[in-house]
């Protein structure tokens, strides 16, 4: 199991990068922590009691660990999280989850990943840490100014469901899209976002007959 080397998991930010109004991507030391692509950490303000789970958006070789966060109306911890500045202590425990890939999943195995807004992070990882990932990404966000950090996925293999304008690739949601697209009864399926987008897929594989156990998911909210 991955162990945390941090000293009292107080960890230095070494960066901030605004990929939208509301989206961050935060750039912590990781000091020897190690993880496995697709876990989540624990984060938030020393001294505060508040903490927020964040998936690792890094991949698994950087000598940095990555999140992307959105601010949420209203919200306490992204809220923090987005004023932070460069060389600030931030509070982390982890890794933790079972998110990840097994060996076969990673040598060549087909994978489709269906992730909503921020539902993105444990992917960008996934292909980062595993270059050679046989994977179809579809990722549903409302502005296609939401696609974080596209040009990191392989053109071929992404695809963005764009809700409220048309200069995503498909006009709809990625519930509205899968249902016009084959699907592939042998590939796994991993989900990742809020619990309404993980439901509504989940019931279209299953009456498509996909085994429940290539089903995986993670459930951000
Ligand atoms: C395993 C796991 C991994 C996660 N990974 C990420 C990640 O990589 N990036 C990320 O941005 N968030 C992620 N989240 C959500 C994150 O932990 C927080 O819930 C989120 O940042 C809101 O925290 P807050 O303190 O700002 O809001 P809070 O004060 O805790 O809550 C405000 C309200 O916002 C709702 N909410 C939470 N997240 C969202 C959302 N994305 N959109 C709309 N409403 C929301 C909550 O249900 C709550 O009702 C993850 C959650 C889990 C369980």
């Amino acid at each position: 199991m991955p162990i945390v080397k941090t000293k009292n998991n107080i960890v230095s930010v070494l960066n901030t990068r605004h990929l939208t109004d509301t989206t961050y991507v935060i750039r912590i030391e990781c000091d020897g922590m190690e993880f496995e692509a697709g876990q989540y950490i624990s984060l938030g303000l020393p001294g505060t009691s508040e903490k927020r789970e964040y998936s690792i958006y890094s991949g698994m070789q950087e000598d940095y660990l990555e999140v992307l966060v959105r601010e949420i109306d209203g919200g306490i911890v992204s809220k923090q999280l987005k004023q932070i500045q460069p060389g600030a202590k931030a509070e982390m425990d982890g890794p933790f989850g079972f998110f990840t890939l097994g060996m076969n999943q990673r040598s060549g195995h087909r994978l489709i990943f269906l992730a909503s807004g921020t539902g993105i992070a444990p992917f960008h990882s996934f292909v980062n840490s595993f270059p050679e990932l046989n994977y179809t990404l579809i990722h549903g966000v409302r502005y296609a100014e939401e696609a974080y950090d596209s040009g990191a996925y392989d053109s071929d293999r992404y695809t963005l469901c764009t809700s409220r304008d048309d200069k995503g690739d498909y006009r709809g949601r990625i519930t509205d899209y899968l249902q016009n697209i084959p699907v592939d009864k042998d590939a796994d399926y991993y989900l990742c976002g809020n619990s309404n987008m993980i439901h509504d897929v989940y019931d279209i594989l299953k009456d498509q007959k996909i085994d429940a156990g290539k089903i995986h998911a993670e459930v951000y909210f």
